[in-house]
This record gives C-alpha cells, structure tokens and sequence, in this order.
C-alpha cells in the first residue's frame, strides 16, 4: 500500500479529442513547478503525483496554484486487487479515523473485475462496522464518505478532496496581450485569462519622467505575481512620453483619453502581431470611467482587429476587488503610484466620442512614426515565478 496525491482532471476530460494533449501540458506543468520534488504518471482518467521526500503538504500548496488541477486527493493506492486483500487494507487505513456516521461509495472502472459496485459496497460497509466501535452507516449526511475506486492496474481508497483551481492547464489555449497598468483591474483580468489557458505576455505603457520609477516597479511587482500561474512572464514596456506629449499638446482635451487609448490599442496589436498573441487582454469595465462607456469602448476598439477580451467588462467594482484580494494582487494594486493615464487626465473627458474627430485630430501628430518608434525601442524582460534573478527583491 503506498501513499499517493492524485488529480481528477474535471472540466478537462469533457475535451474528448484533446484531452491527451491537455493532460501532457498539465504534466509538464506539474514537473516544472514542482521539478525533481515529485514523481508524476498519469493515465487518462487520474494523474498521480508521488512526493518523493514525503512532503505531502507543501506539493499539495504548489498544486493549489496550478489552473487545469479541478481536485486533489490524497490516497492509499493498492497494487494487488484481491477483495481480501482490499478488506485488510481498508481496516488499517480506518484504524486512526475517528468518525461515527459514513458512507461507503464504490467506482468500478475495471469492468472486468467479478463483483459489481452495488455488491462491493454492501461488502466493504460490512467489513468496516464490524471492525469499528459505535459507528453506523449514514447515506444522507455522512461524518465521512469513504472512496473505494477498483480501476484496471490498481484500487484507490480516499476521502475527502481538495478544491484545485479549475480552468486550463497554462498556454493550453494559445497566447495573448495583457494591457497592464498599476491598477486594480487588469492583474484580475490577466489572472481569469491565465486560467482559461491563455498563456499571457504583458505589456505596459510608461511615460518617463512624468511617470516615475516607482509606478514601473509596481507593474513589475503585479507581473511576478501573476507569473506563477503563467509559467513565468514576459512585460514588454513601451516609452509612451513623446506620443503622450503630442497628444497632450496638439488634441482638444477632451479627447485626450480617447486618443491615447487608440495609441496604446494600436501598440498592443503590432506588438500582439510580433509574439503571436491571438487576443489583447485589459481590465475596462463597462461604465467605470469615461474611456469606458460603451461608445468609448467602441471608438477605441475600432483602430484594431485583433479581438479584444475584457474578462471584468461585466464585474462591479467590489467584485473586482474581492478576485484581487484573493489572488494577493490587491495590496500592490492600491499603492499610490501615478500612472501615465492619470497624469493626463482632462477636467472633461468626452464620454460619447465621435470616431470622425478622432480620425480629424490623429491627422494633427505624427502618430504612425511614434508608434514605429515605440514598438522598436520597447523593453522586455522575463519576470520569472521563480526567485532567481534580480527581481527577487520586489516582492
Ligand atoms: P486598472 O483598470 O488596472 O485598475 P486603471 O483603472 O487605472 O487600472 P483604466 O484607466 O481603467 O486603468 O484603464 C483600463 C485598462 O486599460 C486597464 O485595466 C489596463 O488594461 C489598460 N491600461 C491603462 N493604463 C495602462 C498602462 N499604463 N499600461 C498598460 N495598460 C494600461
Ligand atoms: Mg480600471
């Protein structure tokens, strides 16, 4: 009998055709993540993770961060399916589990095995209130539901599982742009992305010297946040002063947010196009500021054809903000940093923008040579989930 952690894939086993190709990338997730701590097999119904110095605990907390993962369990795995020999086993597991009421629920997926499931449970029920003191069998709400699952190499006996993440594994589903700012809606937007299976690279716009240090340090710390469930993450951060100033000096204010919001959507698509990012990801929310009412939203969208995904578009605030509390990303989110769009802001942004003055005032900057220039100068850097480079400080 040995001691096994095992996944249940969930949502992903619905995938019929594709379920051996997201099963191998949640393998190879696992292994990354948890590199030579475990071993990992897998059929396609269970993953087994065995730790190999037997720290159950800490896997299990790695495991928690990993989306594609929908249960773990810790199990008693038997090689030799011999009903007696399932029946000793299962006393010795029960010897320490202190309980009054239970339940006894039996999977056969080893259809060949001679006793069906109905009969199984009736006989393991049996063996175990005679070999507990004051117990009694409870079918409707049980203190423990005992898992017996005779499957074709192997019997598995459990009890509880534990709530996995859910979702995809990693880059599973292709790639896209996260618009990352210092703000509290895009890291959430980027985190519910992620666990779609969509493997993100971010990108943030700076306007140096209005924007300082600090406010990129930020959008750093956030990045290597989200970077554990991403697999590590690349920020591309693009210098958006001398586009900001031609705006600023050349555009009626009014227009000032539309405008740079067209710029930065222009930039995430090019920059999209050069990484093979299918989407671009960003935390407007419908009705929170001007630059999101639905009319703005869509002269905004219009400069690009790329589609654009707003996984919080639909989300209060509060919502918001309890997804960001519980990812941890609230507490760098609130800090007081200026970002370059908040720098700008007019007294009066125009909240039904007409695309025709937009197109009107574009033809007053040399926004093409800008943009050419922006994409070509930006930076990247990788932001690794794992603390071995010269970002380990920020968090
Ligand atoms: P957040 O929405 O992240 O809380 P915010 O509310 O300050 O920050 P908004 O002005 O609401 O940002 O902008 C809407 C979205 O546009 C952001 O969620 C983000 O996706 C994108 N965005 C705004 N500013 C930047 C920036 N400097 N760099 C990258 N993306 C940005
Ligand atoms: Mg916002």
């Amino acid at each position: 009998m040995q001691k096994v952690i095992f996944l249940k894939y969930g949502e992903l086993s619905t995938k019929k055709d594709n379920r051996n190709f997201f099963i191998k990338i949640l393998n190879d997730t696992i292994k990354k993540k948890l590199q030579d701590k475990v071993e990992v097999s897998y059929d396609l119904g269970r993953m087994f993770i065995i730790p190999k110095n037997d720290n159950f605990e800490e896997v299990i907390t790695k495991l928690q961060t990993i989306f594609g993962i929908h249960e773990i369990v810790v199990a008693y795995r038997l090689e030799n399916k011999d009903l007696n020999d399932i029946k000793n086993n299962l006393i010795t597991i029960l010897q320490d589990k202190n309980f009054k009421t239970f339940k006894v629920e039996v999977k056969r997926s080893d259809k060949n095995y001679p006793i069906h499931s109905m009969e199984l449970r009736k006989i393991f029920g049996a063996t175990i209130l005679k070999n507990k003191q004051n117990i009694k069998v409870d079918v409707n709400k049980p203190e423990v539901i005992i898992n017996i699952e005779i499957r074709l190499k192997e019997v598995l006996i459990y009890f509880d599982s534990i709530k996995g993440l859910g979702g995809y594994p990693v880059s599973s589903l292709g790639k896209g742009i996260l618009m990352l700012s210092g703000g509290i809606d895009s890291p959430v937007s980027g985190y519910l992305t992620i666990k779609r299976g969509v493997k993100l690279e971010a990108i943030y716009f700076e306007s140096p010297p209005h924007t300082s240090d600090y406010a990129l340090d930020k959008v750093k710390k956030l990045a290597k946040l989200l970077a554990p469930y991403n697999n590590d993450i690349k920020l591309h951060i693009i210098n958006f002063t001398e586009i900001q100033e031609a705006i600023y000096k050349n555009i009626p204010h009014e227009y000032l947010i539309t405008i740079m919001r067209r710029m930065m959507y222009r930039i995430s698509a090019i920059v999209a196009s050069r990484i093979n990012a299918k989407v671009i990801v960003n935390g407007e929310s419908i009705g929170q500021v001007a630059s999101q009412t639905l009319t703005s939203m869509s002269v905004i969208n219009e400069v690009v054809k790329i589609p654009v995904i707003r996984p919080v578009a639909c989300l209060d605030k509060l919502e918001i903000i309890d997804i960001a509390k519980k990812i941890g990303t609230y507490d760098t989110s609130i800090l007081p940093y200026e970002d370059c769009c908040t720098i700008f802001v007019p007294d009066h942004p125009v909240i039904n923008p007409v695309k025709n003055k937009c197109e009107e005032y574009e033809k007053l900057i040399d926004y093409e040579n800008m943009i050419y220039n922006a994409v070509k100068n930006r930076k990247v850097i990788t932001i690794k989930e794992i603390e071995d480079n010269i970002y380990k400080d920020l968090l």
